[in-house]
């Protein structure tokens, strides 16, 4: 059987080990032992006893696949370097996704450990009075959303460099979403950066760029996203960008290399970074690596515009697809069903 190579558990890599585990001898590497569902970890930050639904390890979802937990340092064209260990490889699939701050993502993590920094957090979070948010995108809505609607007895603050929420989305979203943050009591200072780059976490207050005093128990940092590519840049420094993603090809190979793809976060596709587009990755990773073996022409990824679902709380959300929005309970009813769907479909 041809060996397959696989770094990182994320949505793209944990979809292209399940989808090739019965044709060839897969590998996975990842620094986790578990998969997350991340767009739900909004939630589980406010009510932690939701984690069980959203994170399953690796050994369970993938009947034959090897699972490595450990970081790929270095890869060659037909080697992964994981510590003193090589992986040798026919084809190697990257999706090393992307980090964000804790709580948000964590990566050398094992899922009891994971779940003990993740019930800390909650209590600190509990035990806290003021609460700032930095970054009024996807991720700063939901999660203010998230508290204000399930811990009353918080003062919210969200900074935010642009002059409107979520300013990628359609602007009646943006309206939507500052209603029903505002309603529930959260302020919102538009236009302005919080100062210095301090360890978010620190009981201290911050300030803006334009002297305002914000004071804080617990701040979060829902800014910016890295993508995970010290190894390719390391082994192939040409072949990734000033910012870190790498340089992909249209049927997603690592520009140069037909039996090496990248898919998720980690790409320079232009285009969101979302789960969304890391599933359909790996279906086209997946399906290209058949293709290679019974040689047929590679298949082209091609983005297509997909519908974005923010949730505002346990009952609410936001859906908009192209210029259309829908918010109120329906959004938020069908990202439940999303979440269940997929976790449904790794469980078996
Ligand atoms: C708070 C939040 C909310 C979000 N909400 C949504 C949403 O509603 N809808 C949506 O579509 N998307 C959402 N996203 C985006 C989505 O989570 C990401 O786009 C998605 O996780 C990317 O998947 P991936 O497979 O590329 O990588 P990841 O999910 O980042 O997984 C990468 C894996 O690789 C591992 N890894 C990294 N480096 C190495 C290495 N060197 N060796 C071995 N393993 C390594 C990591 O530990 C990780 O397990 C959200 C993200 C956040 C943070």
């Amino acid at each position: 059987m041809k060996k397959v190579a696989i770094i990182g558990g994320g949505f793209a890599g944990s979809k292209i080990a399940k989808s090739l585990e019965n044709d060839f001898d897969v590998t996975l590497i990842d620094t986790k032992d578990y998969f997350e569902f991340t767009p739900s970890i909004l939630s589980a930050i406010t009510d932690p006893a939701c984690l069980e639904d959203i994170q399953i390890m690796h050994t369970h979802y993938l009947k034959k696949a090897k699972v490595i937990i450990g970081r790929a340092e270095k890869i060659s064209g037909n080697e992964v370097f994981v510590g003193k260990r090589k992986i040798k490889f026919d084809y190697l699939a990257i999706s090393s996704g992307s980090k964000y701050s804790f709580p948000f993502k964590e990566h050398d993590a094992l899922i009891t450990s994971r779940a003990n920094r993740l019930r800390n957090h909650y209590e600190d979070l509990h035990n806290s009075k003021n609460v700032l948010i930095i970054g009024g995108g996807l991720s700063g809505v939901e999660l203010a959303a998230e508290i204000a609607t399930k811990c009353h007895d918080k003062k919210i603050t969200i900074v935010h460099a642009m002059d409107r929420l979520i300013e990628r989305q359609p602007e009646k979203a943006s309206e939507y979403a500052k209603r029903f943050l505002e309603k529930k009591g959260v302020k919102i200072i538009f236009n302005e950066l919080i100062k210095g780059n301090r360890k978010v976490r620190s009981k201290e207050n911050f300030f803006t760029d334009r002297g305002k005093k914000i004071e804080s128990d617990i701040a979060f940092l829902c800014v910016g996203i890295t993508p995970n590519s010290d190894f390719i840049r390391k082994s192939f420094p040409k072949l990734v960008d000033k910012k870190g993603y790498a340089s992909t090809d249209e049927s997603l190979n690592l520009k140069g290399f037909r039996n090496i793809f990248v898919g998720g976060d980690v790409t320079d596709i232009k285009e969101e970074k979302t789960a969304q587009n890391s599933i359909e990755h790996a279906k086209v990773i997946a399906s290209n690596i058949i293709n290679l073996e019974r040689g047929k022409p590679l298949n082209k990824y091609v983005h297509k515009e997909r519908a974005m679902i923010l949730s505002l709380g346990r009952h609410r959300g936001i859906l908009t697809y192209k210029n259309f929005v829908i918010a109120g309970i329906i959004p938020s009813m069908i990202k439940r069903h999303i979440q269940n769907k997929e976790m449904g479909s790794l469980k078996g």
